[in-house]
């Protein structure tokens, strides 16, 4: 129950609601006021214009009974006030005449009123109704005194209309307003909530078709309408963030299988090696061999659990890394010392060179971590030296691009290459080639490139490869100069 209320479309039909009330509330206020603003001037205007037309009636015809009678059978604008009574008395305030309805009664004016209003210009006043009078009701008497002279003698036309009548007009509109505001507050609270169903039925579709999708079915998509609206937006923004998703989730999946499957080949020869040698008892150079053979094992599976805890805080970001003011040409230089001891194994003729002899002030410096940059060329220029054969020659020129921009290092060697097809997946983790696994001379772990690339991209950069089988590799790197 309070949870429909929660929804966008209860709220809005709320919103609805609370506005036209407030507005509807404020218009019929200005509404009545107007109303009885009107109403109350016209009457004022009627009583002038009777008053006027006594005293016209005066001048043409004298002081005469019939006088008050007269002027109303002639008084046809006198429409808005019903009922109205008139006096005429003499500035002592004693009546001359009145009208005929008043009968025995008088208006129940005093003689202060009667004083002020010899003062002022035709002054209104309210009067309130005498106890005992029948002719007008507790709302009492709008009474214009007119004073007017007559043969050099001041005379007083009074006209006063019972206010029951303008009361009870305005009673009705306040009767008609306050009936018709919660009727129009329904309807619109109505219409709001079917306005509200139409323009949240998308949504509540979409909330429908997202929710159908879970990690086992990634691969589906929302419907995206094809009115271009907001709804189709976000429809397109769903759909791109559930791709996202869906790449992610594939990916964190083959990696969970690889690196389980690779983590299971040296735990399972690890395993037979410890039960082979506690089959019965041997000599200590038995022992001696199967202890060496296990370490081996040991270190592969130190260094998979080591570079894939590399690979994953370099991915994260979760790495401290520092902001070293790095020369390419040094750090190439440092790599290749390193794996000077491999080089010289295959009797393989590491050449490192500039872009160019007489450009020899050209050093290309980058700013990022030097370990994590060392490890990278390592990784790469390592791979140039297994995959190459013996007495071959690698190339590493450091270069820059024409706008000074980037450095660029090209490393090159004259191995075994790698296949069109195997060159789009070489730096995907685990990846390796089918020559590369059937080779023994090192561990191969299908991480090496992949840790290389993710560093580079940490620093900016890119790299590529160009490779045809038999005919060598080389891999372009490039980084942003700082
Ligand atoms: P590893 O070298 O440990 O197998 P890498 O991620 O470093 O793993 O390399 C992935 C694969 O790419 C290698 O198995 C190999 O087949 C191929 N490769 C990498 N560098 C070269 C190269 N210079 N020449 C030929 N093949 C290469």
């Amino acid at each position: 129950m309070f949870k429909a209320f929660k929804t966008i479309r209860w709220k809005l039909t709320l919103t609805f609601l609370l506005a036209f009330g407030i507005m509807f509330i404020i218009f019929g206020i200005i509404l009545y006021n107007i109303q009885a603003y009107q109403q109350k001037s016209s009457m004022d205007n009627a009583m002038n214009v009777l008053a006027e037309s006594i005293y016209n009636e005066i001048r043409a015809d004298s002081l005469k009974p019939s006088v008050l009678e007269e002027t109303q059978e002639t008084f046809i604008p006198f429409t808005t006030v019903s009922k109205h009574f008139a006096e005429i008395t003499d500035s002592s305030g004693f009546v001359l005449l009145k009208s005929r309805e008043l009968g025995s009664s008088s208006l129940p004016f005093t003689k202060e009123q009667l004083d002020i209003s010899l003062k002022e210009n035709h002054p209104f006043h309210k009067l309130k109704a005498g106890n005992n009078d029948t002719l007008w009701d507790d709302y009492g008497l709008r009474v214009l005194y007119y004073p007017v002279t007559y043969h050099y003698k001041k005379y007083i036309i009074i006209v006063a209309v019972p206010l029951s009548g303008l009361k009870t007009s305005l009673n009705n509109l306040k009767l008609l307003y306050s009936g018709t505001i919660p009727l129009m507050l329904l309807l619109s609270s109505i219409a709001g909530w079917f306005f509200s169903k139409k323009a949240y039925g998308p949504v509540k579709q979409l909330t429908i078709n997202a929710n159908l999708i879970s990690a086992e079915n990634l691969n589906k998509r929302l419907p995206v309408n094809d009115t271009g609206d907001e709804l189709a937006q976000l429809s397109v923004t769903l759909n791109n963030m559930i791709e996202r998703l869906e790449k992610s989730f594939s990916t964190l999946k083959q990696f969970t299988s690889d690196a389980s499957h690779e983590l299971r080949t040296p735990l399972t020869i690890l395993r037979g090696q410890i039960e082979v040698a506690l089959e019965k008892q041997r000599n200590p150079e038995d022992y001696q061999k199967i202890l060496e053979d296990s370490l081996d094992e040991v270190k592969r599976l130190q260094s998979i659990v080591d570079e894939l805890l590399l690979l994953s805080r370099i991915e994260s970001g979760k790495i401290n890394t520092k902001q070293d003011k790095i020369n390419i040409y040094e750090l190439m230089t440092d790599v290749v010392l390193k794996l000077n001891f491999l080089s010289k194994k295959k009797n393989i003729n590491i050449i490192l060179k500039f872009r160019s002899e007489n450009e020899s002030n050209f050093h290309p410096i980058v700013s990022g971590d030097y370990a994590m940059l060392f490890h990278a060329f390592f990784n790469i220029i390592e791979n140039a030296i297994k995959y190459s054969p013996q007495n071959s020659e690698i190339n590493c020129i450091v270069n820059s691009t024409d706008d000074y921009k980037s450095a660029l290092i090209h490393i090159r060697d004259n191995g075994i290459g790698i296949s069109p097809e195997d060159s789009e997946k070489i730096f995907e983790r685990f990846y390796r080639t089918d020559t590369s696994r059937t080779r023994e001379e090192s561990i191969s772990l299908g991480l090496g490139l992949p840790i290389a690339k993710q560093i580079i991209e940490f620093h900016k950069g890119k790299i590529s490869v160009n490779s045809s089988p038999g005919k060598g590799s080389e891999f372009v790197i490039r980084l942003p100069i700082s």
